[in-house]
């Protein structure tokens, strides 16, 4: 979870559709999620306002996640490609 650098409120990075990069406001590598398209057009109005305060999350960490995410459904692929082998050969 990531803090909204408007409204403060906890945004879901892999759930959120509003976010920007951080590069546009001088803040490489760094991605900026929003709860709402409200706060992410408050946000662009005057970013330096809301930069100021911090938030914004280093894209490594995000990364990280999709990762994590990315193996836990090759795991379950993985074991569903089992379940279905071992169901075929008993059939047979
Ligand atoms: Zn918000």
């Amino acid at each position: 979870m990531v803090r909204d650098p408007v409204c403060r409120m906890e945004v879901d990075p892999a759930k959120t559709a509003y976010s920007e990069e951080g590069s546009e406001f001088g803040r490489e590598g760094l991605t900026y999620y929003f709860c709402s398209p409200m706060c992410r057009s408050m946000f662009l109005e005057n970013p330096r306002k809301y930069l100021e305060a911090g938030g914004g999350v280093p894209m490594g960490e995000v990364n990280l996640r999709v990762r994590r995410m990315w193996g836990m459904a090759l795991a379950l692929v993985l074991a569903l490609m089992l379940v279905g082998v071992f169901l075929v050969s008993r059939s047979r």
